[in-house]
């Protein structure tokens, strides 16, 4: 934990993230990344299918990894270390579903079209943002992770970014979970009660793609069917670094090297 040095030497625990990058340490499961032309199309098909929520899809011997779908198991790391490996990494979200999988798929046009049309909706909301979060579903797990975005370590606050229990006076919907149906209602009225512009963030695969449980009678498989998803932010549960990376990128306030690279390392170096 780099946090801990950092507190006994300056006295102060908290991040200075996004000013400085400030991953976790390694070995820590913020997502995996793959290597290619290390082993066999039978072998990856092999992970392939052990994979329970199906987010490996292998094409003539070449792999490819739904981040928006991996619950960070670990199935596939332990299969096929030369292949797939974890890594600590917190910048995963993406304003495109398609930048999700890894390695990215070649979409720089489509890309700069979506963030063109956030950053004109948020540059009204300026200097701080109010986030109203709902589960609609969730196990429970990223409401953790979003309750350490307020504690001294990670201290959104800092950064002009303040949870709302109304959603008259909210920014951002922050939604986990997989979209259940009792909740569809009251996330739509949620969404309606926001004042324009506004912004929904799916935190999560649950709010992805429904995670282990998918669609079903009970569920939506995701709540992109039910309010339209501005930013996904993956991870099972996200950490609250990932979270905070795809809120900043909700707001269009990440550092230039970030907003003109990309965050995405979908394979390993
Ligand atoms: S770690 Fe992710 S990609 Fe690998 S088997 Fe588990 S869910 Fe699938």
């Amino acid at each position: 934990m780099p946090w801990i040095p950092r507190g006994l030497r300056e006295g102060i625990v908290t991040s200075r993230y996004p000013r400085r990058l400030d991953n976790y340490g390694p070995g820590f499961r913020a997502s995996v990344t793959i290597t290619r032309g290390t082993t066999t199309g039978d072998e990856l098909n092999l992970a392939a299918a052990a994979c329970p929520t199906g987010a490996i899809t292998v094409v003539d011997a070449d792999p490819s990894l739904d981040r928006g779908a991996c619950i960070l198991c670990g199935r596939c790391v332990q299969m096929l270390p030369r292949v797939f490996r974890f890594s600590p990494a917190i910048e995963t979200s993406s304003i495109l579903r398609t930048r999700l999988v890894v390695p990215e798929p070649e979409n720089d046009a489509s890309l700069a079209a979506v963030r063109g049309e956030l950053a004109r909706r948020v540059r009204a909301l300026r200097r701080s943002v109010h986030l109203r979060h709902v589960d609609a579903g969730s196990d429970g797990s990223d409401e953790w992770e979003i309750a350490a975005l307020t504690n001294p370590v990670y201290d959104v606050q800092r950064l002009g970014i303040y949870f709302t229990a109304s959603p008259r006076h909210a920014d951002i919907l922050l939604v986990t979970g997989l979209g259940s149906a009792g909740m569809a209602e009251p996330l739509r009225r949620t969404f309606d009660a926001m004042p324009n512009p506004k912004v929904v963030i799916a935190a999560g695969v649950d709010a992805i793609g429904g995670g282990l449980i998918g669609q079903g009678y009970a569920s939506n498989g995701g709540v992109g069917s039910l309010v339209p998803v501005d930013v996904f932010i993956p991870g099972a549960p996200a950490s609250p670094f990932t979270l905070l990376h795809g809120i900043l990128l909700a707001i269009n306030l990440l550092p230039a090297r970030i907003a003109q690279t990309g965050p995405l390392t979908g394979t390993a170096p």
